[in-house]
């Protein structure tokens, strides 16, 4: 239904290492498939390349079959053979490259963390560019997306545009600047770049000596360039850009940040089957059900059917303000509310940490920590709680301010990055009251987070009625795709008439 090219529809295709639902580790894997999806949905043709990793979901492919062609792709000299596999993923026809290679790239039983993970995403988005230089496609947009598939940008400009496979313009998204893929230089001949050519300030040299850069190279090789909130994008041009603040400062006509969506079929309150009772904000008595059951279900027992639950899931890495988090937990029992936590942590002597704080907790009324990943879970907290605190020290995006918000649970968060886009404070007069749906503070010290919370707490105990005006506004926001993709494709648009244009004079 969705592949109803419309006469301005464009050929976009996604070059990727994970789509949700399949190949998911974090927030790229949602984006990948929700940017895709309203993309379809808007008339254009998409499509998604991935690796065929040994541990994605199959059950969530349809139509999954390999294809009769072998694609040869070049890597250290020697061409390999690449078996293709496609399938449709969430309605997106997908192609999975297994590579024919003795180093089984993506046979490791993990997506990422391996010894070779530079070798094994150079070799993929090669043999990626390959696949659609042979199909003869013509394609308009090529997006590829974090260090990982950034290679593509410079393989196609140095090495497939120069064989009449230039229809397409290049679009680079940087999901978190905290990972931009570094090698000793030499390592970047492995998919056919010259090294000579690229070890240079302006292109892909990184700043630590004798070492190169591949997201500087995605940046660098470009037509457009994106991050994923608008605020980080300002903030990756000083110190947030990790080093590559430079690069983005000389490129930076080309590069912009546009806040991320959510998947509103996936995260709905009225339609979610993991909840005890299916709610909306004209209908707030299933919210009220699902948190009686959610304090059944964790032992948290309270005279007072009303007494706040404050909540919080993520991730138990130090960008997401981890003494901050812990810090939270105490102040809310001070405070007389409830604390739900449901996060892990890849990282064991923080997991061993918290490990530490639940046992401390494990008796009393009010605290329950749940340190594994569960996704059913997630959706029952989001629905449970009253308010739902991210202190994170920098956040690209963040997609849990948008679920909890969507579920009625206002965000109390600090003031960094995406956060800075879509959650304003209730108080604050020098922004639109209509605007305003939750509460935020600045400082990463204990204090500033514990007077944000007093604040919300007294609104909570003391205003009852402007809450419950404040959480039916914050349920009824436009989290969805449909905006950002608005974006995307105005970006697309644009950088496709630039180079018809280019092409006719
Ligand atoms: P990041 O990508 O940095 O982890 P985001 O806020 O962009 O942070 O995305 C986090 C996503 O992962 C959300 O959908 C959130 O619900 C989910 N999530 C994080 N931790 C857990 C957990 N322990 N169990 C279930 N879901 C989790």
């Amino acid at each position: 239904s969705g592949n109803s090219q419309c006469s301005s529809g464009l050929h976009i295709v996604h070059i990727a290492a994970e789509m949700a639902p399949v190949a998911k580790v974090g927030g790229l894997a949602d984006v990948v498939a929700g940017l895709g999806k309203a993309l379809q949905t808007k008339g254009h043709l998409v499509e998604i390349v991935l690796p065929k990793y040994d541990c994605m979901q199959l059950d969530q492919i349809t139509n999954l079959k390999v294809l009769d062609v072998v694609i040869q792709s070049y890597f250290d000299g020697n061409l390999f053979s690449n078996n293709v596999w496609t399938g449709t993923v969430e309605g997106l026809p997908v192609y999975f490259i297994e590579p024919q290679h003795p180093s089984k790239f993506f046979w490791r039983a993990q997506y990422y963390g391996e010894h070779d993970d530079f070798k094994r995403y150079s070799y993929f988005s090669r043999a990626a560019l390959e696949l659609l230089y042979q199909s003869g496609k013509k394609i308009d947009i090529i997006h590829c997306h974090d260090w990982q598939t950034a290679f593509v940008a410079p393989l196609y400009w140095d090495i497939y545009a120069t064989r009449g496979f230039s229809s397409a313009r290049i679009c680079f998204t940087c999901h978190n600047f905290e990972y931009q893929g570094t090698a000793p230089a030499p390592d970047l001949s492995y998919c056919g770049l010259d090294v000579e050519q690229l070890d240079r300030p302006d292109r892909m040299q990184d700043n630590a000596h004798g070492r190169i850069n591949v997201a500087k190279g995605g940046i660098v090789y470009s037509n457009i360039v994106t991050t994923v909130s608008p605020t980080y994008a300002l903030e990756v041009r000083s110190e947030g850009g990790r080093g590559l603040q430079d690069t983005l400062k000389m490129h930076s006509r080309k590069f912009v940040g546009i806040l991320n969506g959510i998947d509103t079929g996936t995260w709905n309150p009225s339609t979610d089957r993991f909840l005890a009772v299916q709610y909306s904000a004209t209908d707030l008595q299933g919210k009220a059900a699902n948190k009686a059951f959610l304090r059944k279900q964790l032992g948290l027992y309270s005279e007072d059917a009303s007494q706040p639950l404050v909540a919080c899931i993520t991730r138990l890495v130090p960008q997401k303000g981890l003494h901050l988090i812990r810090h939270a937990i105490y102040k809310t029992a001070e405070l007389g509310g409830q604390f739900v936590l449901l996060g892990s942590s890849p990282v064991p002597h923080i997991q061993r940490e918290f490990e530490g704080v639940a046992d401390q907790f494990q008796k009393n009324n009010n605290i329950r920590l749940i340190l594994k990943y569960d996704e059913a879970l997630s959706h029952c907290i989001y629905a449970a709680s009253d308010m739902f605190i991210i202190p994170s020290m920098f956040e690209p995006c963040g997609l849990t301010q948008m679920i909890a918000m969507r579920y009625g649970s206002v965000p109390i968060v600090r003031q960094t990055g995406g956060l800075c886009d879509s959650v304003f404070d209730f108080d604050d007069e020098t922004i639109p009251v209509e605007l305003r749906n939750g509460f935020t503070f600045a400082r990463t010290d204990e204090q500033d987070l514990s007077s944000c919370l007093e604040r919300a707490f007294s609104y909570y105990s003391r205003k009852p009625m402007v809450w419950k005006q404040l959480v039916q506004k914050d349920m009824q926001i436009d989290f969805s795709w449909d905006s950002p993709a608005s974006q995307y494709e105005n970006l697309y648009q644009s950088a496709v008439a630039q180079a018809r244009g280019a092409a006719q004079t």
